[in-house]
């Protein structure tokens, strides 16, 4: 299917993905309809191989050497300047295209068997929450796209960590599942956004203020006092652990036993879908703390918000 120009969800570690081969325009072109996507919005390519990275990348700086050795295959997305077997529809016109090798045993399988670059962004209609389960995709994307593989649920269940690489250090674009921590022991971090501005054209809506966004509008509270500001009727809540729970709360999702953020991330995404479905007039959470993974799941919650 995929040779042929198809469009199939796979199961990788982050999340689920809509693949279709990277190097075909038109299959390409359906995912950012499948998705209603914006076409400015660029696209992740998965491969297995380094000789891919060799053919789709044309200069691999030492900061992309040292982060593929320590973090790849895995949930890290280096954007490297692109070669021209890459189309521009994958970069929407930018001269560098974002790569991941997943680490996913069966996206790896697939990879290797297909022997293409596929393009994948989460496989669920623009803006809504990442599937982190085969039946996540169905249940939004089934009726519009060639086939789903079921591998499973998703282990990180939060999107990628997005790089942008120069000589010798980064900068991160998205908070994702490989954290700023685990970078900094391997390049320098940069902060600041004007470089970055300047090199990608384009605002990414990975970037974009509202994104990840359940149906129910969704609050993030600072602290507990804050909760007596919120006037709804019905509330939801979205804990890390028990101990945030208040009787005021409908309905309760609450991610850890023990405030472990690795497993709050598989959850994250789930139990926002299962929130969003219980009839309540507004979605609460309180920040993570703010490091290792909690950056990104605070960065999913702010966009979330509404
Ligand atoms: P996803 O929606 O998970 O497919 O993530 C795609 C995100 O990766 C985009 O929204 C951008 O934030 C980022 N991205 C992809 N390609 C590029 C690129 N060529 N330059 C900069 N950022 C990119
Ligand atoms: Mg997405």
């Amino acid at each position: 299917m995929l040779r042929e120009g198809g469009l199939v969800a796979i199961a990788t570690e982050t999340v689920y993905g809509l693949a279709a081969n990277a190097l075909d325009e038109h299959a390409v072109a359906r995912i950012f309809e499948a998705k209603a996507r914006p076409f400015f919005d660029p696209l992740i390519v998965h491969i297995a191989s380094r000789d891919w990275l060799n053919r789709l990348v044309s200069r691999v700086p030492a900061a992309a050497e040292k982060l593929a050795a320590a973090f790849w295959p895995g949930p890290l997305t280096m954007v490297l300047p692109k070669t021209d077997l890459v189309p521009d529809l994958v970069t929407s016109g930018l001269p560098s295209v974002a790569i991941r090798m997943p680490v996913h045993p069966q996206a790896r399988e697939l990879l290797q068997l297909v022997d293409l670059p596929l393009a994948a962004p989460s496989a669920n209609p623009f803006g809504q929450l990442s599937p982190t389960c085969a039946q996540h995709v169905a249940e939004t994307l089934g009726d519009r796209i060639d086939l789903i593989l079921d591998g499973g649920p998703s282990q990180v269940g939060v999107e990628s960590t997005v790089v942008f690489v120069t000589d010798d250090s980064v900068r991160i674009l998205r908070h994702g599942g490989i954290t700023r921590e685990a970078l900094e022991r391997v390049v320098r971090v940069d902060d600041g956004a004007t470089e970055v501005a300047e090199t990608v054209a384009a605002p990414s809506p990975g970037m974009l203020p509202q994104h990840y966004a359940p149906r129910t509008s969704l609050k993030v509270l600072q602290d507990r006092a804050e909760l007596a500001d919120v006037s709804a009727q019905r509330i939801g809540a979205l804990l890390l652990t028990v101990a945030d729970n208040d009787p005021r709360f409908a309905a309760v999702e609450v991610l850890t036993t023990d405030g472990n953020l690795a497993t709050a991330a598989a959850n994250f995404f789930a139990a926002l879908r299962r929130l969003d479905r219980q009839q309540v007039d507004v979605i609460v959470a309180y920040p993570f703390p703010d490091e290792g993974l909690g950056r990104a799941l605070n960065d999913r919650l702010s966009r979330a918000a509404h």
